[in-house]
This record gives C-alpha cells, sequence and structure tokens, in this order.
C-alpha cells in the first residue's frame, strides 16, 4: 500500500513541481529533484519551432553524434585558459592554420588569427584592426585621424552594429537596379582618405550572392594609382568561406587578392560546427596590431588574447576541428555540392509551381534559393505565402532587400547540411497547397507585417 503509493507520488506529473506554473519572475525557495526540472524545461522547450524547418537560417541544425559526444565532453574547457588547456588551444590553431591555407593566405604558417563567437565577434575584430592599421598610418602621416568611415554594400547587421558600438561612419552603398551585391564603379564616389576599409560579403544575407572581391579590388586600385589613397578589403565570408573554396575553387576572393588583408567566417554556418564558433584570420601579422593583443599571466603562463570576450567554451572549436579532420577537402566538397545541388532542383521547381521570378538560384554564390513574386500579381503577396507555409512548421523568412531595392519583396531558403532533397520535396508538395489554397481565398493583405531579423 505505502509502496504503491509512493510509486504514484513519484510519477514526474504527479510531484509538486508539476501542480503550479514553473517560476518565471523570482528565485524558487526550494530545490527541485534534478528529473523533474528537466522534464518541465523539456516541455516548455517543445514549444519551440522545429529548427530543420528554418529555412532562414544558416547556422548548424544537424550534426553527427560523435560531435555530440565531443561536446558533452568538452563542456569545463575554457578557450581563454590556454595554460589549463594547452591541447584545446592547439586544436584552436591548427583551425585558424588550416583556414588560412584553405584562403591561400601567402605565408601559411605565418598567418594570424582566432577562434570568435560568432562572425559578428569576429567582424568587431577585423573593423577594430583595420581601425588602428588607418589610425596609425595617418598619426605617422601627420595627419589628423578623426572620422573614420567604413564602405560597403548590403552588409550584415554586425557590420552596423561595428559602426555604432566603435563610432565609425557606416557608408552601405545602396543597391542599384537590378542588383543585388554592390556595383564596383561606385565605390570611388564612397571612399575618401578617411576610409578604413572596405567589406566585401561573400554570400550577401539577403540573397545569396556574391560580392565581386576581385572587382572591388581591381576598383580600389585604381583609386589608388589616382589618388593615393590605398584602402584595405576585408572579406566577409560568414558563409562563403566554407562553400567557396570547394564549390568555386577558380574564384580568387581571398587572400590570392593583394588587397585582401583580412577574412571572417561562421564555423557554425557552411563549417558545419555547432553554435558558438567563428573565425577570423589576417593576411601575417602585420595587419593585426600588436595593441589589441592583451597579455595575461593570472591564468598562468604568459597568454596572447585578442577577442571581446573572455571566458569561452571551448566545445565548438574541438568540434570544427573533427569536422575539419573527419571531412577533409572531399567531404567539404560533398556535402556543399549536395546543397547546391539541392538548390538548384528547387529553384528549377518554383518556376513551375507559381508566379515567381528567381533572383539567386545556387548555382553561384552560395546554395540558397532567392525569388520574388511576378510584377503583375496582386490577389496575394509573400507574406500571405510565408504564413500558411507557417501552418506547417516551415519558416521562410520574407522581407524587403536593402536600399534602394526595398520596394522588392523576396524569400530565401537556405539549403544547408541536412536540408535534403526530400524535405525540399516536402516543402514543394507545402507549397502546391498553400498556393491553391491562396487562389480560392485571396489573403487580405494586412497592413502591419512582422519584420523579419537577420
Ligand atoms: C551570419 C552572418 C554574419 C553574422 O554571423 P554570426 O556568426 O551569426 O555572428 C555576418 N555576416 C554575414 C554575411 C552573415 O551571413
Amino acid at each position: 500500500m505505502t509502496q504503491e503509493r509512493t510509486d504514484q507520488a513519484d510519477d514526474l506529473y504527479a510531484l509538486p513541481g508539476s501542480g503550479r506554473a514553473l517560476p518565471r519572475y523570482t528565485l524558487p525557495e526550494g530545490p527541485m529533484p534534478a528529473r523533474e526540472a528537466y522534464q518541465l524545461i523539456r516541455d516548455e522547450l517543445a514549444l519551440d519551432g522545429n529548427s530543420r524547418q528554418n529555412l532562414a537560417t544558416f547556422c548548424t541544425t544537424w550534426s553527427e553524434p560523435e560531435i555530440r559526444a565531443l561536446m558533452t565532453e568538452t563542456l569545463d574547457k575554457n578557450m581563454v585558459d590556454k595554460d589549463e588547456y594547452p591541447q584545446t588551444a592547439e586544436l584552436e590553431s591548427r583551425c585558424v592554420h588550416i583556414l588560412a591555407a584553405l584562403w591561400h593566405a601567402p605565408h601559411g604558417e605565418a598567418a594570424v588569427g582566432c577562434s570568435t563567437t560568432g562572425s559578428s565577434e569576429a567582424a568587431m575584430l577585423g573593423g577594430l584592426a583595420l581601425h588602428r592599421r588607418w589610425r596609425a598610418r595617418r598619426e605617422a602621416a601627420g595627419l589628423p585621424a578623426d572620422r573614420p568611415n567604413l564602405v560597403c554594400g548590403p552588409v550584415q547587421v554586425c557590420w552596423e552594429k561595428f559602426a555604432r558600438y566603435f563610432d565609425i561612419e557606416l557608408r552601405q552603398m545602396p543597391l542599384l537596379p537590378g542588383r543585388t551585391t554592390a556595383d564596383p564603379a561606385q565605390l570611388a564616389r564612397y571612399c575618401d582618405e578617411r576610409t578604413i576599409g572596405v567589406v566585401a560579403t561573400l554570400g550577401v544575407t539577403f540573397t545569396g550572392a556574391y560580392e565581386p572581391v576581385e572587382d572591388i579590388a581591381a576598383a580600389l586600385d585604381a583609386l589608388a594609382a589616382r589618388t593615393g589613397v590605398d584602402i584595405p578589403i576585408h572579406v566577409d565570408a560568414a558563409s562563403g568561406g566554407f562553400v567557396a573554396p570547394f564549390l568555386q575553387p577558380g574564384l580568387k576572393w581571398d587572400f590570392r587578392v593583394p588587397r585582401v588583408k583580412s577574412v571572417n567566417c561562421s564555423g557554425h554556418k557552411f563549417g558545419l560546427a555547432p553554435l558558438g564558433v567563428g573565425w577570423v584570420v589576417w593576411r601575417d601579422a602585420a595587419e593585426l596590431p600588436a595593441e589589441l593583443v592583451f597579455h595575461v599571466d593570472y591564468l598562468g603562463g604568459d597568454m596572447p588574447t585578442f577577442a571581446l570576450n573572455f571566458s569561452r567554451p571551448g566545445g565548438e572549436i574541438v568540434a570544427q576541428y573533427y569536422n575539419l579532420l573527419r571531412l577533409g577537402r572531399a567531404g567539404y566538397q560533398a556535402v556543399q555540392r549536395a546543397c547546391a545541388d539541392t538548390a538548384v532542383a528547387l529553384a528549377d521547381s518554383l518556376a513551375a509551381l507559381g508566379p515567381f521570378r528567381v533572383l539567386h538560384d545556387g548555382r553561384a554564390g552560395l546554395p540558397v534559393v532567392c525569388w520574388t513574386l511576378a510584377p503583375d500579381h496582386s490577389t496575394w503577396t509573400l507574406y500571405d505565402l510565408a504564413e500558411r507555409l507557417r501552418l506547417r512548421g516551415w519558416q521562410v523568412p520574407t522581407y524587403p532587400l536593402p536600399a534602394d531595392r526595398q520596394e522588392t519583396v523576396v524569400q530565401r531558403v537556405v539549403v544547408r547540411h541536412g536540408v535534403s532533397r526530400d524535405l525540399v520535396q516536402l516543402l514543394l508538395e507545402d507549397m502546391r497547397g498553400a498556393l491553391a489554397e491562396l487562389g480560392r481565398h485571396p489573403a487580405a493583405t494586412a497592413e502591419q507585417r512582422p519584420a523579419f531579423h537577420h
């Protein structure tokens, strides 16, 4: 009898914690059993969307079990503590050198770089180095080093953050009609002696197109020859850094272009590492001003650190090294090729499906498909379609292109590791159903649309 009652009371949903809503704003007075807390939190997390159906994100949503094992085993490893965890630090250093070589850094061993929490932190570090280098050049020439600016095309929000957080004027060149990337011919109008650098994006977030790094460099070469204003390039290769070397090996976007001084990349996007790792690499040590590197001795040893964060998990870096080792060049190529083929298949199916005009089909640039609605179409919008697809769990982001093409609303699907041909087929079937439904009940176009945040 007593035993029976205990067993009943032992059921997770018969325990006291289940008898009320979980605390939201104040610390509970006492503990609860681990098993109970775990299950109740898992139940709340079940309300989140299914990441595999999130076609908006560029980030890793599928990992091999070995990555999960390594992540668990490295839970205690603090990346900043290179003295306590020298082998984790060694794996970080190997990743930097492998990436520097992959991106054709001229002096292999001499390339410098570090891991970060993602491309955003990597962009801050790249931008800070550009600023310091520019300031040093100006001061050496006896010129004022105030009012610095950074020139770019349609950049990810991290560059707007960099500019605002560090007081740099951001000069974004507007998109010209018919273009989804910066036009190098515009550069001369936006650059001047106070330009600390030009950011070129390899894999524009909005469409997946690559900006023409070689043409941008040529335009800056011409500017330098004409005016003496010599402006370095930083490539934001958040996604492309792990795509172009495998799918477009002949494309010169990296350190093969002499004007490219630094590159950032997100390990947790097409690098296939779990969330929380990015990379920034400089062509050589001369491009990274020494005053940005701090030396700390309170962890034991004398450790150089260049990062916005201090303590940081080491697992993602270990997992990045695992991917590099496990896949090699041929493995990455196979993964990215499968993504690109699936993107092309999706793009080709769209034209037959509805009144869509494909802007980016994954044949060049990232394995991303981006489309807009045919101009004469008016009974429903892409926002209406997105809402319908959401009912089936699909997240297909819908947003206007950046200025000056903000009147063009697009939808975008990122075909990343794990977005299989079958999954895309299922999406297409749901799109077909949604289009039939919209045809029967044209949507009342809502005034206010939720904005999509990249
Ligand atoms: C995703 C992305 C970023 C930001 O990278 P995080 O790793 O998410 O911080 C920056 N630039 C581009 C082009 C991106 O696609």
